[in-house]
């Protein structure tokens, strides 16, 4: 177990410094910017997102002639896109806008016949993310065009229910445009028919078990947020439920409580033994930021709490040996920032800038010195490995003072 991370040896909490004490105080054993005033830190990992921004664009982009093979967020050209998107927020570039909106339109294009249906690895992810773009340039054509696309996408009847290929994937394409562009942008009623959908086979699948809801992927009962309860309850709890469907996400989440490991992390499917993956994909990280959603969404003291608890997995095992979002530091530093959103606790911001730091100083060195996993799509959002899309995101989100951050823009992550 312990060769998938690398023992957490930084201090449980080093206090921020002002400018004027910092170089009398002493440093964090693993990190001098630990210590660092906030406001110094952000400008560092901000100058940082900028140069890995380039360097994705180029390898990404401008190294394949501008052409797209792959077209989706999880490893292909609209995870490019997608942080360009990140970056113009936060720079108000207009030449960051200008080249999100090539890729784009090339994803468009490669997109075309492609009968994937989510925002992570398909279509709906293309028109959204276009259609966003469109709204914030005034173009009003590009717009009704890409939203036409959008809502033409039809949902196959045998579609899965999970985040990565299934219903709940389509379903936070909707929220994302909702969010950025306005409510009824896609109508609840659109939504409402997929929520039934959704709804309808966890139930059968749970059929009067102990858990009330229930879902399968390619034959195994998954836990997780890529591909299974978490993801799909997180989706869900961004829905307008019906009261007995919020007691079915709410009686489903205490059941995932209730079975979690004797260490606290989570199993990544039902009826699992294997304590391992401490991942957002598989394991307590994903499972985190849904409980963080829960404690948002429903107020019940029982989700923080257990938010909480599944936190400190993943700051004991979270260190992993890779770097992306899906099963790497980036990923697993999304919980951290999660819960100081929640809570306002500068122990869990604390935390998120102790991964951060780790990745910022520390991960090209120990990838050069084959400690680290140097991985097959090193540019990828959700594969990162090196010079990590998701990395440069991360690093925009915490120099940004977490103004940005959302879970539902990428979920993933779900929390973006
Ligand atoms: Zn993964």
């Amino acid at each position: 177990m312990a060769d998938r991370f690398f023992p957490n040896e930084m201090p449980n909490f080093v206090p921020e410094t002002s400018i004027a004490v910092a170089p009398q105080e002493p440093t964090a054993k693993d990190s001098e910017l630990l210590s660092l005033p906030y406001a110094t830190l952000a400008d560092t990992l901000k100058r940082s997102a900028f140069v890995l921004k380039q360097t994705v664009v180029n390898e990404t982009w401008g190294l394949s002639g501008k052409r797209v093979q792959d077209y989706t967020l999880y490893t292909g050209a609209l995870g490019t896109a997608y942080l360009l998107f990140k970056a113009y927020q936060v720079s108000k570039n207009d030449s960051d806008l200008k080249l999100c909106s090539d890729i784009v339109k090339a994803c468009d294009s490669a997109a075309r016949d492609s009968g994937r249906v989510t925002f992570i690895c398909g279509r709906a992810g293309v028109c959204a993310l276009a259609a966003v773009l469109a709204n914030n340039a005034g173009d009003e054509r590009l717009l009704d065009r890409y939203l036409t696309q959008f809502k033409e996408i039809k949902l196959p009847s045998d579609l899965p229910d999970e985040l990565l290929y299934g219903r709940v994937g389509f379903l936070w394409a909707c929220s994302f445009l909702n969010k950025h562009i306005g409510k009824e942008t896609i109508s609840t009623t659109r939504m409402r028919a997929v929520v039934d959908e959704t709804i309808k086979s966890g139930r059968r699948l749970a059929n009067k078990g102990r858990c009330p809801l229930m879902y399968e992927w390619h034959g195994k009962k998954y836990w997780g947020a890529a591909h299974g309860l978490a993801g799909i309850m997180h989706v869900l709890m961004d829905m307008d439920l019906k009261p007995d469907e919020v007691e079915d996400v709410k009686g489903t989440l205490r059941y995932m409580i209730k079975n979690c490991f004797p260490s606290g992390n989570y199993p990544s499917s039902e009826g699992s033994e294997s304590d391992r993956l401490v991942h957002w994909c598989h394991g307590a990280p994903g499972v985190t930021l849904t409980l963080v959603k829960a404690a948002e969404v429903f107020g019940d003291k029982e989700f923080l709490q257990a938010a909480v608890d599944a936190g400190e997995v993943v700051w004991k095992r979270g260190l992993l040996k890779r770097i992306g979002i899906c099963h790497g530091i980036s990923g697993n530093t999304y919980v951290f920032l999660a819960l100081y959103r929640l809570t306002g606790n500068v122990e869990f911001l604390y935390r998120a800038k102790a991964f951060a730091c780790f990745l910022h100083e520390k991960a090209q060195k120990l990838i050069a010195e084959g400690k680290m996993h140097g991985g097959d799509r090193p540019y990828s959002l959700f594969e990162a490995q090196s010079h990590a899309g998701k990395f440069g995101i991360l690093l925009l989100t915490l120099s940004q003072g977490l103004g940005f951050l959302n879970l539902q823009a990428i979920i993933v992550h779900p929390n973006g």
